[in-house]
């Protein structure tokens, strides 16, 4: 698993639960930088797709999605 922050790949798990719809919820921190974040597991959701501009249909991503936005949110508030 890789940092958000620093992308280290260097992370580990300090807690664990399920939540309420069946995820499972980590708790991890970065051996690098010593940000904490969380992730979540679950079984992956019937194929969505999202539709592009050019009618292309790519498989929806949700933790591309959140990479991307992450990324976005440390360019502003740099
Ligand atoms: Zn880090």
């Amino acid at each position: 698993m890789k940092c958000p922050f620093c992308s280290s790949e260097d992370t580990k798990v300090v807690d664990s639960r399920t939540t309420i719809d069946g995820s499972t919820k980590r708790r991890r921190e970065c051996n690098n930088c010593l940000k904490r974040f969380s992730t979540y597991e679950r079984f992956e959701e019937s194929q969505i797709y999202v539709v592009k501009k050019d009618n292309r249909r790519v498989k929806y991503n949700r933790e591309k999605l959140l990479r991307s936005y992450l990324r976005n949110c440390k360019k502003k508030y740099k």
